[in-house]
């Protein structure tokens, strides 16, 4: 098996990753699937298939829980636009370009063509994700809705198609003893769907993530957790993380376009909400001065492992900007 694993999901059912709960009893999905979400349906996958005896094996702790990395699942259009791109603040004209990029050293504060004020992202979807909205709820023996099962969600739709990366470790949640999934469910007992079948493939290469000079540019595709000698939160990675996956020293945070987000989430078998947690947030870009170009073997392996803490359960994930007509490379 490989490093890395690309997987692709094809909805069969309309999906919903649930984002923290609100109080009105909306609620909203995530635009994509996040690694954690993920996680917890290959492991199911391997309860259903093995029993919960499972749990207990060495094997299914290295793969679930040690240093592998399991990604979020991103269509095109739900992949954040980097916190480091500047775009028109209003419709831009037809000849007007779309973006501007402070990663790449572009500080301009208008558009050229049509004079309007340029504004930085704060870390949108790219596209429009298709969303489709149902209300569900549990009944009483007296028919009437139980407290707090009543809700209106907006869920992923079917035939939607999804992909993420898999590194290290956490490719072999892939295979149930030497038999591939190719089915998972995302549903839990809060959305009752959510099956999508998987397809893997073992031989495709992360792209490496972009390079100028030497200088490498990291967008967080995820929230990502990082902390400092104290084990306070930080707001920029680890330098010596990042020397040790790149092969060459990485000197100093040159250029960091960030925002904090809160991270919670729902557990299932407890029915309580998850404390909530400080992290920064996806689509927050830096630029690393290092001490040398990486090799593209080293990108790649940083694009798919991802960076920071946690990384088994969905945080500090990586993406490559799409290709600009500009042609960075
Ligand atoms: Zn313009």
């Amino acid at each position: 098996m490989s490093e890395y694993a690309r997987i692709t999901v094809t909805l069969t059912q309309p999906v919903a990753a649930g984002r923290n709960a609100r109080a009105d009893f909306r609620q909203e999905t995530h635009n994509h699937v996040p690694g954690s979400v993920l996680r917890g349906a290959l492991a199911a996958a391997w309860i259903r298939r093995r029993g919960r005896e499972v749990t207990q094996l060495p094997e299914f702790l290295e793969t679930f829980e040690g240093a592998g990395s399991f990604g979020p699942l991103h269509s095109e259009a739900s992949l954040p636009v980097p916190l480091s791109v500047k775009r028109h603040k209003y419709a831009a004209s037809e000849n007007c370009r779309s973006e501007w990029d402070a990663a790449y050293d572009e500080h301009a504060t208008t558009c050229d063509e049509c004079e309007d004020p340029l504004v930085f992202s704060k870390g949108q979807a790219r596209g429009r994700v298709p969303l489709e909205t149902r209300t569900t709820t549990a009944l009483t023996a007296e028919g009437v809705a139980r407290d707090g099962h009543l809700f209106t969600q907006s869920m992923l739709k079917e035939q939607a198609r999804l992909s993420g990366w898999l590194h290290g470790p956490a490719t072999r949640a892939l295979f149930c003893g030497d038999e591939p999934i190719h089915t998972l469910s995302f549903g839990s007992r809060r959305s009752l769907r959510g099956s999508v079948t998987l397809a893997v493939d073992t031989t495709a290469e992360p792209d490496p993530v972009e390079c100028v000079g030497q200088d490498v540019i990291l967008r967080l595709a995820a929230p990502a957790a990082f902390c400092d000698d104290f084990g306070f939160p930080a707001d920029q990675p680890d330098l010596r993380e990042l020397s040790d996956v790149l092969g060459v020293e990485a000197l100093e945070v040159v250029g960091a376009w960030t925002r904090w987000d809160e991270v919670g989430g729902w557990h299932a078998a407890s029915g309580l909400p998850k404390p909530v947690e400080r992290a920064v947030a996806a689509g927050s870009t830096y630029r690393i001065r290092c001490a040398e170009a990486p090799s593209p073997e080293a990108r790649r392996t940083l694009a798919a492992r991802g960076i920071g803490l946690r990384r088994r359960e969905g945080f500090g994930a990586l993406y490559v900007a799409p290709p600009r007509p500009e042609a960075h490379t």
